[in-house]
């Protein structure tokens, strides 16, 4: 199953459909490109993704796809 490994030493597995860490967004002028359509598939394809890990809560981005290393973001409080 297709995994990446957290900073803290979890191994994340990312290979679930639905995937439970996986969390999916786009920017506001992607989205503003589907105003008038509801194909959730079209979407989907848009769609960028992160993934929070289920131990520390960081969050991973693959800014360059699966071949970059991804970028990970901690909560500040
Ligand atoms: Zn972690």
């Amino acid at each position: 199953m297709p995994a990446y490994m957290c900073k803290c030493g979890t191994r994340v597995s990312v290979g679930r459909i639905p995937c439970d860490h996986q969390w999916n967004f786009m920017s506001d002028s992607e989205f503003d490109k589907y105003e008038d359509q509801v194909d959730a598939g079209e979407l989907y394809k848009e769609m960028k993704e992160f993934f929070k890990c289920p131990s520390c809560k960081r969050l991973a981005m693959f800014w360059d796809g699966w071949d970059g290393e991804p970028t990970f973001y901690i909560e500040d409080n």
